[in-house]
């Protein structure tokens, strides 16, 4: 049964989505099972009936921004219940599933809490919302009469979310894994995710076929640790990242394939051979390695030291020699010390990476890392990740200065900053800017690239091969 208003207009939602690329895709997918009930896209909370905030858990600020976006919510729905309408307001993801019931308390204008597990059961919940407001009468629910669904269900979510829909510019994501068993002792993602889930074969493959033909060009795999996938082939054998990769790259009409994120440790031989052998495999990978220091990474439970992470690059390279890469980092874990530090600066720049991401560590409740007590002053980590971020940008300067001259085929998604501008990736994930038509967001098309900056390219559109449909 469809949703529509008591003045009988569509009801919409609006979804606000923080995080991982992970959020991304399922933020796409809760839209898609509220597709049927009759929800159309909103594009601001104000013009939506129902909000739904995709939240994330990882670090403490992320989560204190829900609150605060909560706060606003809740004022939002002040105003529609003075007005005799109803206001839905849910919190998905990690953070959803980190706190629970402690966020109906906090908030009591909060509706519905559900966890990253749960999304096939928004519908329900939905229904369950409106048999309370209908006996309460419109706008009459009372704060505090939420309902929550934070289980992590014996069925999967994704056999019973319904097929992707929409292509972005070419581009898609497809969720293959999620879950981590690695506990590393700084993330929340072990307790909010679950444990370790690959999806069978034959599901991604159709999902990847589906989107393949509804236009995606670019196809991102993505998992917790993606490359830990081991999901059921078609004859019962388990299939690898690696091997699922080679499969994916044989789908006709597929021009780029990505994976992300990767863990040092489960990099094996096969799937770094397929970055020499799938030519759909862009040169560019996210391999995080957080420290550089051996003592550090011990205390991270990593699982691998400095030297394996610098192996792996070398063969990755040696496999594929233009491969760029990227990393998280995290400044400031417990007793990082500043020689810890500085092995961290080292290994920068004996890898030289072309993008990083670094954080400050942020001590989250229930992990090891957050009982530790030599926990690192937050002066200490600023001055750090500001050091480190002062490298990193260099690199990424120069890695964007050394691709300006040569010609690369760029997948355009959106406008530009300027007038007349559009904005692609290159097979290495950056920015290009140039003049072009928006009928070419979502095709792939040659650019000389011109100059290289901090954070992106200057390119010309290399005319003549290709046509704009009128
Ligand atoms: N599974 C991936 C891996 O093993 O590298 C990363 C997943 S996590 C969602 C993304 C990044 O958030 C991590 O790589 C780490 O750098 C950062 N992160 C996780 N927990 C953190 C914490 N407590 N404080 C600061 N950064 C954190
Ligand atoms: Fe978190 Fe470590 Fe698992 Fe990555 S591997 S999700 S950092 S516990």
């Amino acid at each position: 049964m469809k949703d529509v208003r008591t003045d009988g207009q569509p009801k919409r939602v609006f979804i606000r989505t923080y995080g991982c690329q992970m959020n991304v895709y399922d933020s796409d997918r809760m839209a898609d099972v509220l597709r049927p009930l009759g929800y159309a896209l909103a594009e601001a909370p104000d013009q939506a009936d129902l909000v739904v905030l995709n939240t994330c858990h990882i670090r403490e600020h992320a989560s204190e921004k829900v609150y605060s976006e909560l706060g606003r919510l809740r004022d939002l729905k002040t105003e529609r219940r003075a007005e005799g309408r109803d206001y839905t307001i849910a919190v998905a993801g990690c953070v959803a599933q980190a706190e629970g019931e402690e966020i109906l308390r906090r908030q009591p204008a909060v509706d519905i809490v559900v966890g990253p597990q749960a999304y096939h059961r928004l519908p329900e919940l939905l229904a369950q919302v409106a048999r309370k407001s209908a006996a309460a009468g419109p706008g009459k629910l009372m704060p505090g009469a939420g309902v929550l669904d934070t289980e992590f269900p014996p069925e999967s979510k994704f056999d019973h979310l319904p097929s992707p829909q929409g292509i972005r510019a070419g581009s898609a994501f497809l969720s293959i894994q999620e879950g981590c068993d690695k506990f590393c002792t700084f993330c929340v993602v072990p307790y909010t995710r679950g444990m370790e889930y690959s999806r069978p074969v034959s599901a991604v493959l159709a999902e990847a076929r589906q989107l393949v033909a509804a236009g995606a060009l670019e196809l991102t795999v993505l998992g917790q640790n993606v490359n830990a996938y081991h999901g059921e082939g078609p004859d019962g054998s388990t299939w690898s990242l690696s091997r699922l990769v080679r499969a994916i790259g044989e789908i006709p009409g597929l021009a780029r394939l990505r994976y992300t994120t990767s863990h040092p440790r489960d990099m094996d031989d096969d799937l770094i051979a397929a970055h020499g052998d799938v030519p759909q495999l862009m040169p560019y990978l996210h391999l995080p390695v957080q420290s550089g220091s051996n003592r550090i990474l011990d205390a991270m439970n990593r699982g691998h030291d400095r030297d394996l992470y610098l192996r792996i690059v070398e063969r990755l390279r040696n496999a594929r020699d233009d491969l760029a890469l990227s990393s998280d980092f995290i400044v400031g874990f417990p007793g990082e010390s500043d020689a810890d530090f500085d092995e961290t600066m080292r290994l920068i720049q004996q890898v030289g990476f072309a993008s990083a991401y670094a954080f400050r560590y942020s001590r989250r409740p229930g992990t090891p890392g957050a009982a530790l007590t030599d926990q690192v002053p937050e002066n200490v980590k600023v001055a750090r990740l500001a050091a480190l971020q002062a490298l990193v940008g260099q690199q990424a300067r120069a890695f964007n200065e050394s691709k300006a001259g040569s010609t690369v085929p760029v997948l355009f998604a959106e406008p530009g900053r300027k007038a007349g501008q559009i904005m692609g990736k290159t097979p290495w994930l950056q920015s290009v800017y140039a003049q072009g038509d928006p009928r070419l967001f979502g095709r792939i098309v040659d650019v000389r690239l011109i100059e290289g900056y901090a954070n992106s390219l200057l390119g010309e559109i290399v005319t003549g091969d290709y046509e704009v449909a009128a």
